[in-house]
């Protein structure tokens, strides 16, 4: 896993991303290497690294992370289904230390995941 916060960067804007959502407690933005016609990383402001890092004072953002992902998913027409997919630490192929929920659809995706 990388040890500089990317994400923090495109929170803060200094580097460009394609943002699909923002409010105060989270930014969605376009993947830049698409796994899926619709790869979006939907990301809390706040800064947590892992999901094992999760509490129970991160309750409230980790819903609203669930709720923009299923408002996104019918913007981005993605009526015939979708995956959300967080990957938890090195094994799990976590690059980015800063918890991102992956949103893919518009293909079929097969299962079980690699
Ligand atoms: P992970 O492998 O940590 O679950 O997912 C990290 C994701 O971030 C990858 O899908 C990767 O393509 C994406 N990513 C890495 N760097 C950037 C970047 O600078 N901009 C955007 N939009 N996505 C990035």
């Amino acid at each position: 896993m990388m040890t500089d916060n990317l994400f923090l960067k495109i929170i803060n804007k200094q580097i460009p991303a394609k943002i699909a959502y923002e409010d105060d407690l989270c930014l969605a933005f376009h993947d830049i290497n698409p796994q899926a016609p619709v790869h979006v990383l939907i990301i809390p402001k706040k800064v947590i690294r892992t999901h094992e890092d999760i509490a129970d004072a991160d309750r409230d953002v980790l819903g609203h992370l669930h709720l923009v992902a299923a408002k996104l998913a019918k913007q981005l027409g993605l009526e015939e289904g979708y995956r959300l997919i967080v990957n938890c630490k090195e094994q799990a192929g976590q690059t980015v230390p800063h918890l991102h929920m992956h949103l893919l659809g518009g293909r079929d995706l097969t299962w079980p995941p690699g």
